[in-house]
C-alpha cells in the first residue's frame, strides 16, 4: 500500500512538472514508474490523470432529494423538538455535502449536493480522497449511498496552500471556499487529496438497520471516518455539548457551524416524513450570528506583547444567544477611525460562536470627534500609529513586560501565577524581568495579598520545577517572532537541539528548515539575537534543557490515541481524560499513533485495519482508565 502510494505521488509530481514545462527526469523513466504502478495497482487514479480533468461537467440527479434542514438557534426550541424521544447529536460539518453510490461494493459515482434535485459528477475528484474507499469492505447487495460533507482540515490546509504555491496557483487565503473551489476545478485534480470526507448518512434498503446509531456504527464499519456522536442528551447535558460544540467552533481542527440531530428510531423517520424542502425527523442547531444593540459606556486599551494596543468596547450589559454581554471586540484603532466610534454611540453588535461578540455596525452616533488615547494605558508613554495600529513604543513598557512574562509563565507551565498576581509583583517591585521570577523566594511571596504559607510553598516550588524543561517549551515560551511551538519544533528535530547550537544559528542555516524561509528565519533570528542576554540568565539561575518533547505530564505523556467504535460514555468525555493524562487525541490512524482505543475485538473499520497494518497497540476503555 505503502509502496503505490509513494508511486503515485511521484506521478503526480512527475506530471505536475512536465505540463508545467519543467520535467525532471527522461519519458523512458517516468514510463517505468508508470508500469510499475499499472502493476501493483492498475486503478490507480494516477494512471488516468491527464493535464485537466477527464470527466465533463454533468448533472446527475439525486434518487432521493438532497433536502436542506430546519433549523432552530436556541438550545429551548431544540429541547422542545426532541421532546420525550430518543436522539442523536453530531457536528454539522462547513463544508460542501457530497453523495456516493456503491454497486456491490465498488464506487460508481460521486456527485455534490447541487441544488438538492442534482449535482456535480464528482467521481474523479474522489478518486483522490484517502477517507473515500473505493471498495467496501463488507460485501453488499445491489446499491448504498452514503452521503457526507467534504471539508479541509487545518493541517490539509497548510499543505495544500504550500502545494498549491509550489505548483504556481495562488494561495489559498480560506478555508470556506477552498473545498468547493477545488472541487469545480478542471486542472490539477490531485489537489483534491487534501479534501476530507466525514459520512452522516448511509441509505442503504438491504439493510436492516432499527437506529441511526447503528447506521453510524455502520458506516464506520464501512471505513467511513463519522463526526463526533452525543447520544440521547438530556436538557441538562445539552447546556454542556451546545458550550464545547462553540469552543470547537473557534478552536477545532474543522470548521463548524453548529450541531444536527435526529430521532434515533428510523421507524419514525418513515411515519414523519419530509416536508418539501426538509425532514421531520433531523433538525440543525445552528449558532447564528445573533445581533443586538447596546451602548458603548467605556473603551478600554489591552497592550499585546508586541506593543500594540487593542481596544475592548464596555458596553451597558445586554442579552446575548442565552449570555449576558458586556465586553465587546472592537478590533483594533483602523476600525474605530472608520466607523469614528466613541463613548456614547449605539452599536450593534454580533455573536456567532466565539466567546466575545464583535463589533458588527453604528445604529445612532453621538455627537463629538474619535477620542483617541495618546499615552499608553500601561506606561503612560507615547503612542504610534502604525497603519491601523495603534503602538506603545516603549521597550520597557511595564504593560508590555507583563504580557511577555504572562506569556513564559503560560507556556513554560508554572500554576498558581495568573495575570493578576504577575501584576501585583510588578507593582510591588518583587520582579521586572523573567529572571527575576527564580531569585523570588518564599517570604517574597508572603508579600502577596491572600499569600499564606502553604502557597507561598507551593507557588515558589512551581517555579523552581519549571527550570527543568525540554528545548522546544523553553524556546516557544520566550515569545520569539515565528516562533510558535510548532516552528520551534522543526528547529529541534532538524537537529539544532542544544541551546549551544541554538545561539550559532544563522539566517541561511535556518531558513533551510522545514516552515522556515528567508523572511520568517531573518525575523527568528533577530527577536532570538534581542534575547541572547535573558537566555543567558535563565541558565545562570539553573534552567537546564531536556532534548525532545514533553507534551502534559501523566501516563499517556506525549502518545498519540485514535478511538474507533462505541464507548461506554461520551466521545468527548473520554478525549478529555486522554489529555488530562498527558494524551493526544488524533482523527486517524498513522504509522505515528500509539494506541488504538476500542473495546471492540475485531472490527472492520479502517482505523481498526491501519492499527493492524502498522502494529499499533490496542487498547480498551477499562484499559485506559486503569493506567
Ligand atoms: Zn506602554
Amino acid at each position: 500500500m505503502d509502496k503505490i502510494h509513494k508511486l503515485e505521488e511521484l506521478i503526480i509530481k512527475h506530471k505536475v512538472d512536465y505540463y508545467s514545462g519543467k520535467p525532471t527526469i527522461s519519458d523512458i523513466k517516468y514510463d517505468a514508474i508508470e508500469e510499475e504502478l499499472k502493476g501493483l495497482c492498475p486503478d490507480s487514479p494516477a494512471l488516468k490523470l491527464v493535464g485537466s480533468s477527464p470527466s465533463n461537467e454533468s448533472k446527475v440527479p439525486h434518487k432521493k432529494k438532497m433536502l436542506s434542514l430546519d433549523k432552530v438557534y436556541n438550545s429551548h426550541e431544540l429541547i422542545e423538538w426532541i421532546g420525550d424521544k430518543s436522539s442523536i447529536g453530531t457536528y454539522k460539518i462547513d463544508g460542501v455535502s457530497c453523495s456516493l453510490i456503491y454497486q456491490f461494493g465498488k464506487l460508481v459515482l460521486a456527485k455534490t449536493r447541487g441544488d438538492g434535485r442534482q449535482g456535480e459528477d464528482i467521481t474523479d475528484k474522489v478518486l483522490w480522497m484517502d477517507s473515500i474507499p473505493r471498495e467496501l469492505p463488507l460485501a453488499q447487495d445491489g446499491e448504498i449511498e452514503v452521503r457526507g460533507e467534504l471539508f479541509s482540515t487545518k493541517d490539509n490546509f497548510s499543505s495544500l496552500a504550500a502545494e498549491m504555491e509550489n505548483i504556481g496557483l495562488a494561495r489559498p487565503s480560506s478555508r470556506r471556499n477552498i473545498v468547493a473551489g477545488l472541487i469545480s476545478r478542471k486542472d490539477h485534480v490531485q489537489l483534491a487529496r487534501f479534501i476530507c470526507f466525514t459520512a452522516f448518512d448511509l441509505i442503504a434498503p438491504n439493510l436492516e438497520l432499527s437506529s441511526e446509531e447503528e447506521k453510524f456504527l455502520k458506516l464506520e464499519h464501512l471505513n467511513f471516518d463519522i463526526p463526533p456522536l452525543f447520544i440521547n442528551p438530556t436538557a441538562s447535558s445539552l447546556e454542556g455539548i451546545i458550550e464545547d460544540t462553540r469552543e470547537f467552533m473557534s478552536e477545532g481542527d474543522y470548521q463548524i457551524d453548529g450541531l444536527v440531530f435526529s430521532y434515533n428510531d428510523l421507524t419514525l423517520h418513515s411515519s414523519l416524513g419530509e416536508t418539501a424542502h426538509h425532514p421531520r425527523y433531523k433538525i440543525a442547531y445552528k449558532f447564528k450570528g445573533e445581533t443586538a444593540v447596546t451602548q458603548i459606556k467605556k473603551i478600554e486599551w489591552g497592550v499585546s506583547r508586541n506593543g500594540v494596543l487593542t481596544p475592548v468596547g464596555i458596553v451597558t450589559p445586554v442579552e446575548l444567544s442565552g449570555a449576558v454581554i458586556s465586553r465587546v471586540t472592537l478590533h483594533n484603532f483602523g476600525l474605530l477611525k472608520q466607523y469614528n466610534l466613541k463613548v456614547g454611540d449605539t452599536i450593534e453588535i454580533i455573536r456567532s460562536g466565539e466567546v466575545i461578540p464583535k463589533f458588527l455596525s453604528v445604529v445612532k452616533p453621538t455627537v463629538g470627534e474619535l477620542d483617541l488615547i495618546k499615552q499608553c494605558p500601561g506606561c503612560s508613554g507615547a503612542v504610534e500609529i502604525d497603519d491601523i495600529r495603534l503602538r506603545c513604543i516603549n521597550s520597557n513598557c511595564t504593560a508590555r513586560e507583563l504580557e511577555t512574562i504572562l506569556n513564559f509563565v503560560q507556556k513554560i507551565g508554572i500554576d498558581d501565577l495568573s495575570g493578576k498576581r504577575l501584576q501585583e509583583m510588578l507593582k510591588q517591585g518583587l520582579i521586572k524581568t523573567i529572571v527575576d521570577l527564580y531569585h523570588l523566594s518564599i517570604a517574597d511571596l508572603l508579600k502577596l495579598e491572600k499569600f499564606k504559607d502553604k502557597l507561598a510553598k507551593k507557588v515558589h516550588c512551581n517555579i523552581q520545577q519549571s527550570m527543568s524543561v525540554d528545548l522546544i517549551t523553553f524556546l516557544s515560551a520566550l515569545g520569539l517572532k515565528g516562533g510558535g511551538r510548532h516552528q520551534c519544533g522543526k528547529v529541534v528535530a532538524s537537529g539544532i537541539d542544544t541551546i549551544e547550537k541554538i545561539f550559532q544559528l544563522t539566517i541561511p542555516q535556518l531558513a533551510q528548515v522545514e516552515s522556515f524561509a528567508e523572511k520568517s528565519a531573518t525575523d527568528f533570528i533577530h527577536s532570538l539575537n534581542e534575547r541572547r542576554e535573558l537566555i543567558s540568565q535563565l541558565q545562570a539561575v539553573g534552567f537546564s534543557f531536556m532534548t525532545g518533547v514533553v507534551e502534559a505530564s501523566g501516563p499517556l505523556s506525549g502518545k498519540n490515541l485514535c478511538i474507533t467504535g462505541k464507548l461506554s460514555q461520551k466521545r468527548s468525555v473520554v478525549e478529555d481524560q486522554i489529555r488530562s493524562m498527558g494524551g493526544r487525541v488524533v482523527t486517524s490512524v498513522t504509522s505515528k499513533t500509539d494506541y488504538l482505543l476500542t473495546n471492540e475485538l475485531e472490527s472492520t473499520s479502517s482505523k481498526f485495519k491501519k492499527a493492524k497494518q502498522y502494529g499499533t497497540p490496542i487498547l480498551t476503555e477499562e484499559e485506559l482508565f486503569s493506567l
